[in-house]
């Protein structure tokens, strides 16, 4: 096997990590009207800067400095030449390189990779380079041959599949043991020139698209990737070999596959998708701040294939495709977020020739609000606020179609996920201690008030309920049993006592004991929190958990309450989310950043899978849940 040679070979543990280099594209309108209606949401500030309206205040900007911004009369040509051109070489040194192109479905990708036959993309571009390379060592008589090869294969729902030969099933990933990453199986054609090219990738590329039916949804879906691999053997002795490989991948959209109604099936697809893109953002992370930490290649299929290709000695390049319009805001928004480690709140508006300015007052946001990102609820309700200025002329954000709450705490779970650093972090931790404080004292207040409410109220029903007992033990055997059995809602428990009137004794009997199970349980959550401290850096909570309480239950209405659980668990807010047991703001939101990147849970005990729920966690939360929506 050829060995591929790293810039670290020759200083054996001092393996040097390269950057990712990040380029942004944004493309031109592709309505001029459009354009002249509503005005672009994201604009170039340079070479290297843009800015875009901040969705939180439109009094705001936000900018964002890569290592190049193509604006959209950027041509083909230019963006080879910048992003593409000049990490060529290298593969005919024995070294590995990529280029990717990421964004969200119809920002461009497709056209910055592949093009048209009149706009030729990167990989023309870069195929035919490659070509003139080798030819310039082949004139220089260097004592070196050279010879190209091909593979194309796409990465589908994490299944690996060879385009140059249809019909091939999953194939695995390995890696030897001079860490060349290498796929079995895989077809590898030999090419002698850019015209032999052409003649196996046109064929193979439409192979793609119209393996499918849905040949969008399903393109659009998966990653492409071309490997082109340079062989370079020594004519004489002592005939050594080097290999350098370069692929140029087409990513699959990054856009909120469930924001755009993908149900059913494609829900796992979207699910395998968002997989290898958020494990690509994690890798590109690690590469980038050089934190020297673990590189998680390892966690998708797409990141395992390009483990020697991605970072390490190899050189790579993102190019980052955006849309200025308005309906693409979001996708931008979180687009942007993925390929920048740093961005800017500016405090200036977003001018728009095209667009009258907002209405909204103008409140600056004091720097601790900007520091802390600001909580979800506030925020929320800031932007309906927002909304609600009817005479506002350009509404903050998003003309088309106004951002459902639920868009909006994705947005800040996936901002806080994407953008969040220590300091963020300590701050938010903060906050949810203040708010955990805040709610412990309300519901000491609120248990010393009901308390004194049952007290209250037993007295007075001591002399009465002997009589309304009486009075009432004629009523069919269904009734009381339902009335002293079938748990109330929590809320009966606590309000129905005041409104009970004498001619319902059997539910004021009822009630008179929930009060006291009602506190209980208020107590043991109060205690709870208080004993963990915070919600995720305490132990785990006292464990009281009976490994049988389940056996005592009756197994329709157990599996009935799963189901609620993991209703809520999949399509609750922050505030359904909190509303369950034991679940505080942190995990809430945990939970809500865990559906953004895997999808629906499908069975409650996937909250297993969430960092800070340990299986005794999640036994007293499933507990504690079930009993809870039983009335236990
Ligand atoms: P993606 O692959 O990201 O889904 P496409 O590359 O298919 O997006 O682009 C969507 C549409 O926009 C296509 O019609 C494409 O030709 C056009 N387009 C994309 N980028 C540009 C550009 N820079 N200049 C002109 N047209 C573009
Ligand atoms: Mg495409």
């Amino acid at each position: 096997m050829a060995q591929r040679v790293a810039v670290s070979d020759g200083a054996a543990g001092s393996r040097r990590t390269s950057r990712v280099r990040v380029a942004v594209r944004l493309r031109p309108y592709m309505e001029p009207q459009d354009e002249k209606r509503e005005g672009p949401c994201v604009r170039g500030l340079g070479p290297q800067k843009l800015e875009i309206i901040n969705w939180r205040n439109a009094t705001e900007t936000l900018q964002y400095q890569f290592d190049v911004f193509h604006g959209e009369q950027s041509t083909q040509q230019e963006v080879f030449l910048t992003s593409v051109k000049p990490i060529l070489p290298n593969i005919l040194h024995g070294q590995n390189a990529s280029v990717f192109a990421y964004g969200p479905t119809g920002a461009g990708k497709t056209h910055t990779m592949l093009g048209s036959q009149e706009q030729p993309g990167v990989i023309t571009r870069a195929v035919k380079e490659v070509f003139r390379l080798v030819e310039a060592q082949k004139k220089d008589l260097d004592g070196w041959e050279y010879s190209v090869g091909m593979s194309y294969l796409e990465i589908y729902n994490e299944k690996v599949l060879d385009l140059l030969s249809p019909g091939s099933q999953d194939l695995p990933i390995r890696e030897d043991k001079d860490r060349n990453i290498l796929i079995p199986g895989l077809t590898l054609t030999p090419l002698s020139s850019f015209t032999d090219f052409d003649t196996h990738f046109i064929p193979a590329s439409l192979n793609r698209t119209t393996a499918s039916t849905k040949l969008n949804q399903r393109s659009s879906r998966s990653h492409a990737i071309l490997l082109i691999k340079v062989v370079k053997s020594q004519r004489g002795p002592p005939h050594r070999q080097q290999t350098g490989k370069l692929y140029l991948v087409d990513l699959a959209g990054s856009e909120d596959n469930r924001r755009t109604g993908n149900q059913g099936i494609r829900l796992k697809e979207s699910g395998a998708i968002n997989l290898s893109l958020f494990t690509l953002s994690k890798v590109v992370d690690a590469l980038n701040t050089g934190a020297g930490g673990r590189v998680p290649y390892r966690d998708s299929k797409l990141t395992r294939l390009l483990q020697d290709s991605l970072g390490g000695s190899a050189h790579s390049v993102m190019i980052t495709n955006i849309a200025p319009e308005y309906k693409y805001y979001f996708d931008t928004f979180s687009a942007l977020n993925f390929a920048a480690k740093s961005k800017q709140i500016v405090n200036r508006p977003f001018v728009r020739e095209t667009v009258l300015a907002p209405t909204i007052t103008t409140v600056k946001r004091t720097r601790e609000e900007q520091e802390a990102g600001g909580s979800g609820e506030h925020q929320n309700k800031k932007f309906k606020e927002g909304k609600k200025a009817e005479q506002s002329p350009s509404p903050p954000i998003h003309p088309h179609s106004s951002p459902d709450s639920s868009v909006l705490d994705r947005l800040l779970a996936l901002e806080k996920m994407m953008m969040g650093s220590a300091e963020r972090e300590r701050l938010n931790l903060l906050k949810t201690v203040a708010q955990s404080r805040k709610e412990i004292q309300m519901l000491k207040e609120k248990q010393k008030e009901l308390e004194d409410k049952a007290n209250k109220f037993n007295k007075q029903n001591e002399n009465e309920s002997k009589d309304a007992l009486l009075f009432k033990t004629d009523l069919p055997l269904l009734h009381r049993k339902q009335s002293t059995v079938a748990k109330p809602r929590k809320q009966q428990a606590v309000v129905t006592p005041l409104q009970v009137s004498q001619v319902q004794p059997l539910q004021q009997c009822a009630v008179v004991c929930k009060p006291s199970q009602f506190l209980d349980k208020k107590k043991k959550r109060v205690q709870t929190e208080v004993g963990q401290g915070k919600e995720n850096g305490g132990p785990d909570p006292p464990s009281a958990v009976d490994v049988n309480w389940e056996s005592h239950l009756d197994s329709a209405l157990l599996e009935q309450s799963r189901r609620k659980i993991l209703q809520t668990l999949n399509s609750g807010s922050l505030k359904d989310l909190k509303s369950l047991q034991l679940i505080g703001d942190k995990k809430a939101k945990l939970i809500m950043g865990w559906r953004e990147i895997h999808g629906d849970f499908t069975q409650v005990e996937d909250l297993k899978q969430i960092e800070c729920i340990t299986v005794k966690r999640f036994s007293s939360f499933i507990k504690a849940n079930i009993l809870s929506s039983m009335g236990k």
